[in-house]
């Protein structure tokens, strides 16, 4: 198991890679990258009206000692909950996505099948287990923000995929309460940032949102997948920004 690892220094970016560390210089090696801190004093009043945080599939399963472990997963929850003490008031609306798997057919492994890791996974995030609740780091602000459940029958990778209940079950897609809620930018954060943050964050732009990826925030399950990730996010328009300056 690979992945990527949450701390950065300049643009420097340290890779676990089976339970060594190299240091890769991203910048350097791939692209250049603009990276930036995140300040919730520029402009802060228009942007805290319509700007939300979506932090996506931090659950137990997606985290070490979990069916489907990011590397970095417990870690990526901690300083997510850090970030947010600090600054949840910078959000108009903060939402939680979650898989939450009933029956999704080939997304996962069938017994006695080896997954792929691409396609088909090993069984995780299976609807009401221990594997799919958020990683207790983050129950203090799940408690209180707005809950995307996404997966139920077949495999969903975008937050954009999953329906929230909003009040009295009045159920709505992400996109649509972020409409009402009358959202112009997304910041997103989570796991893994190589196919559930990397979907959503695609989703986000096709949907005409100026999205941010806070990069120390977020994990990814193996180096390779994680740096194409990154690579199309910032060829799509989107911006790289680190939490730490504010955090
Ligand atoms: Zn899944």
């Amino acid at each position: 198991m690979t992945g990527l690892v949450l701390t950065a220094s300049g643009c420097l970016f340290w890779v676990c890679v089976e339970g060594t560390r190299e240091r890769t210089d991203f910048s350097r090696a791939l692209f250049s990258w603009s990276v930036s801190a995140i300040s919730c004093d520029e402009g802060v009043f228009l942007e805290k009206q319509t700007r939300a945080l979506l932090v996506v599939d931090v659950q137990y399963d997606f985290c070490p000692g979990g069916a489907l472990a990011v590397v970095t997963g417990m870690d990526v929850a901690h300083r997510i909950c850090g970030y947010l003490e600090s600054f949840a008031d910078c959000y108009a609306v903060i939402v939680f996505t979650r898989d939450w798997h009933h029956d999704p057919g080939r997304h996962f492994a069938a017994q006695g099948e080896e997954p792929d890791f691409l396609e088909i996974w090993p069984p995780h995030c299976v609807a009401g287990t221990k594997g799919a609740e958020f990683s207790p780091a983050l129950l203090h602000w799940t408690g209180q923000a707005i809950i995307v459940s996404k997966g139920h029958w077949s495999a969903a990778y975008s937050g954009f995929q999953g329906t929230a209940d909003i009040s009295a079950g009045r159920e709505l897609f992400l996109q649509g309460f972020l409409q009402e809620s009358a959202v112009g930018s997304v910041d997103v954060c989570g796991l893994a940032t190589d196919y559930c943050v990397a979907a959503t964050e695609h989703d986000a732009m096709e949907n005409g949102y100026k999205v941010r990826m806070l990069v120390d925030l977020c994990g990814g399950i193996a180096a390779d997948s994680t740096a194409r990730a990154l690579t199309r996010f910032v060829k799509a328009g989107g911006e790289l920004v680190f939490s730490e300056a504010v955090a």
